[in-house]
Order: structure tokens, then C-alpha cells, then sequence
């Protein structure tokens, strides 16, 4: 008789859970799976906190599964490899992004675009192969399908790369397969968070001019100085936006928030693109007109796949292309998520996972 679940799952591992809507994280005594064939096991040393991380929490999405431990910007050593890996040793440095397996054998899996796998197994809050839950990177371990492991080049530190794995991949994505990487264009990046600011890099490193069209006239300075962005609009000035009409080739849309879209398409010359990465939790409303006047696409991207998240930090190495972050401790995640619901972070946070989740949790798992 094949070993249930529960047999299968013999390592002991802590992760930060929300127990329920409020969101409120805290630790938590988890279980992983011993190593399988494929698996590369994880330890994880810093995990990103991605806007749909807080999404995630507070069940916007009105998917959640609680205790859900979340983290999908997962960024580690490896401990140990199972008998059939040939692509990661023990030591190496790794990383996990948004999914950890997928059906490997579809359409979409076969040309690398695991991302659109029907079967696609989420890095956590979904129903596993072996029928537990996924829990997600900020926790102290993970087990993880070779297939679904990237490799981080020795340039990237692993605190400042952690964001790529799923901040990075997003925005670099829709720009290669939407046209939007070539010299001389004008990109726009709407919302100057955790996603907007790698568009911004991965922009300027294609060589575009990069605007910025952000609700945050204080981010001016260093959107300018720092990330090395061309131009900062901000989208509540009547007058600023009016000056870029029709400017721009294509727009990233990081907004997680509910915003009007009429302004912003007229944003974009005729024949531009808007894709939108970000994912408010109400529908959207968009008159026909914004799109069918000047033949504008509004088009959607999720991720990537794996074959182009292990390109992307490849290229990132290349160009310099890392976070700017704010490493925090375990314990400071829901003030993080306080914060980070107010736009409050430069630009991106990460847990410091391997100095600091072990002395945050020991009380409360023995409480459990
Ligand atoms: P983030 O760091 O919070 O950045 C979002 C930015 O949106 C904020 O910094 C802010 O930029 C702007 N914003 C937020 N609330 C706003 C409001 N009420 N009005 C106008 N602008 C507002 O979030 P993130 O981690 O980058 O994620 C962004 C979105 O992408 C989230 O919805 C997330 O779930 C989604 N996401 C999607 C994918 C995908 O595969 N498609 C992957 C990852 C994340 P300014 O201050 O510059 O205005
Ligand atoms: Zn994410
Ligand atoms: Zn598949």
C-alpha cells in the first residue's frame, strides 16, 4: 500500500501562518515530505514578501486555506538531493519561486510555460499531489521537485535576489513576450512597488526610456536617482498626465489596488499595449472606447514559466538587476504587512529567514 500522506511527511519544519482572515501571522509547527526521487530539499535562508502574499492573508482572493503559510520569493541552500537529481548539489544556492509542480506533461508544460499548466501545484495555499496543503517560504525548510528549482548566479546575494523569483519574473515575462524590451521605447511602470521597481531596471537595462506613473509624488527623487528612471508622472496631476498623453509604447501595470483606467490608457500612442500584472480584488471597469479609439491591447501575464525565470535572473546577473530591499526579522512580519499595505516600503521586504525565524518561533510552536 502506497504511504499516505502523513508517513510521507517525516521532516519537522516551522513557518509564520495566518490562521484566518485577519491575516495576523504566527508560528507555526509544519511537516515536509522526505526527500523523493526529483526533490531538492531547502534550507531557506530569506523569503520576499509579495503583495499577493497579503492578498493571500486577508483571503482578497476568497481562496484561502488556513493555516496558510505564505512566501513564494523563496531563496535558500541546498541540504540535500534526492537520488535522480542531476541539476543541484548540496551547498548550491537556490531559489523557489511561485510554483513548486505542475502536471510536467501538458501542452503548456512541454514548452516551458509551467505557469499556464492546468495542473499547476502553487507554492502554497493549494492541494499538493499528496492531498496536504501547500506552505509556502516563510517557514525554515522546503522540498521541492528539481524542475521547479532555479539556480541563482554567484553575483546575485541571495537577499537581494530572493524578490526576482516572482516580482522579477512577472514584469520580465510580459516584456519579452509582449514586444516591450526593445531599445528606444517607451515603457510606462504604473505602481512603483515591489514588481514596479525591478520593471523599472529591467527597462533601462534593455536600453528603453522608463516612465514612472506613480500615486507617490515622494518616490520622485529616487525613482529618478536611484533606479535610474527617465521620467516620474504623478497620476493624480491632471497637468503632468495630460504632458504624457499618447506617449508611451506600453505600460506595466503593477497596481494592486482598484484605480481608474480611462487616464492611464490615454497614456499609451496608438497601437500600445497595457498588461496587467497587478491584481485588485474587484472587477475592473473599462469603457469599450478607452481600447477600440487608437487600437490599444489591455492584456493580462501571470508569472513565467521556468525556463524563463532561470533566463531572467541570468540576464539580471548580467545587467546588475537586483531588489532593493528592507531585511527584516520574523518577527517584524505583521508590522511589514502594515506597512506594505500602505505602500510603505523601499521597495521590496524580505525575511531574514536563516538568522532570525528559528528565535521568533520556539515559544509559540511549543504552545501549538
Ligand atoms: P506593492 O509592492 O504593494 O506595489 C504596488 C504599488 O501599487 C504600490 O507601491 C503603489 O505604488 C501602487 N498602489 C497601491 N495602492 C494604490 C492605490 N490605492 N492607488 C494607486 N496606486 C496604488 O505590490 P507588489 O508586490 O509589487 O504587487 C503588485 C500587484 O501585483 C499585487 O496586486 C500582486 O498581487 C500582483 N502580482 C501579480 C503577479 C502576476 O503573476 N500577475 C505576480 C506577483 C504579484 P505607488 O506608490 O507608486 O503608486
Ligand atoms: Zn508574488
Ligand atoms: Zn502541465
Amino acid at each position: 500500500m502506497a504511504p499516505t500522506a502523513a508517513e510521507q511527511h517525516t521532516r519537522k519544519a516551522v513557518g509564520l501562518a495566518a490562521r484566518d482572515a485577519s491575516g495576523h501571522l504566527s508560528p507555526l509547527a509544519i511537516t515536509r515530505r522526505g526527500t523523493g526521487d526529483d526533490d531538492v530539499v531547502i534550507k531557506i535562508l530569506y523569503c520576499g514578501i509579495c503583495h499577493s502574499d497579503l492578498h493571500s492573508i486577508k483571503n482578497e482572493w476568497k481562496n484561502g486555506r488556513y493555516p496558510m503559510v505564505p512566501g513564494h520569493e523563496i531563496a535558500g541552500e541546498v541540504a540535500e538531493v534526492g537520488k535522480n537529481v542531476t541539476k543541484f548539489k548540496t551547498g548550491d544556492r537556490v531559489g523557489v519561486g511561485c510554483m513548486v509542480n505542475s502536471c510536467q506533461s501538458c501542452e503548456s508544460c512541454n514548452k516551458g510555460f509551467e505557469n499556464h499548466c492546468p495542473g499547476i501545484i502553487p507554492t502554497y495555499n493549494l492541494v499538493d499531489l499528496d492531498g496536504t496543503i501547500t506552505y509556502g517560504g516563510y517557514s525554515s525548510m522546503v522540498v521541492v521537485h528539481e524542475r521547479f528549482v532555479v539556480r541563482f548566479p554567484d553575483t546575485i546575494p541571495l537577499d537581494k535576489g530572493a524578490p526576482l523569483l516572482c516580482a522579477g519574473i512577472t514584469v520580465y515575462s510580459p516584456m519579452k513576450y509582449h514586444g516591450l524590451n526593445v531599445p528606444g521605447m517607451h515603457l510606462g511602470v504604473l505602481g512603483l512597488g515591489g514588481l514596479g521597481h525591478v520593471a523599472v531596471k529591467f527597462g533601462k537595462a534593455f536600453g528603453m526610456k522608463v516612465t514612472v506613473i506613480s500615486s507617490s509624488p515622494g518616490k520622485k527623487q529616487e525613482a529618478l536617482e536611484r533606479l535610474g528612471a527617465d521620467a516620474f508622472i504623478v497620476s493624480k496631476s491632471a497637468d503632468e498626465m495630460k504632458a504624457a498623453m499618447s506617449s508611451m509604447d506600453g505600460i506595466i501595470n503593477t497596481v494592486s489596488a482598484n484605480i481608474p483606467m480611462a487616464p492611464l490608457l490615454r497614456l499609451l500612442k496608438p497601437n500600445g499595449k497595457m498588461i496587467l500584472v497587478g491584481l485588485p480584488e474587484k472587477p475592473m471597469e473599462i469603457s469599450p472606447f478607452a481600447l477600440v479609439a487608437a487600437n490599444k491591447t489591455l492584456a493580462g501575464s501571470c508569472i513565467g514559466g521556468m525556463r524563463d525565470t532561470q533566463e531572467m535572473l541570468d540576464l539580471a546577473a548580467k545587467h546588475d538587476v537586483t531588489a532593493d530591499i528592507e531585511v527584516i526579522g520574523a518577527e517584524y512580519v505583521n508590522t511589514a504587512m502594515e506597512r506594505l499595505a500602505k505602500a510603505d516600503v523601499r521597495y521590496r521586504f524580505v525575511i531574514d529567514i536563516g538568522n532570525t525565524l528559528d528565535k521568533a518561533a520556539p515559544a509559540a510552536v511549543a504552545a501549538e
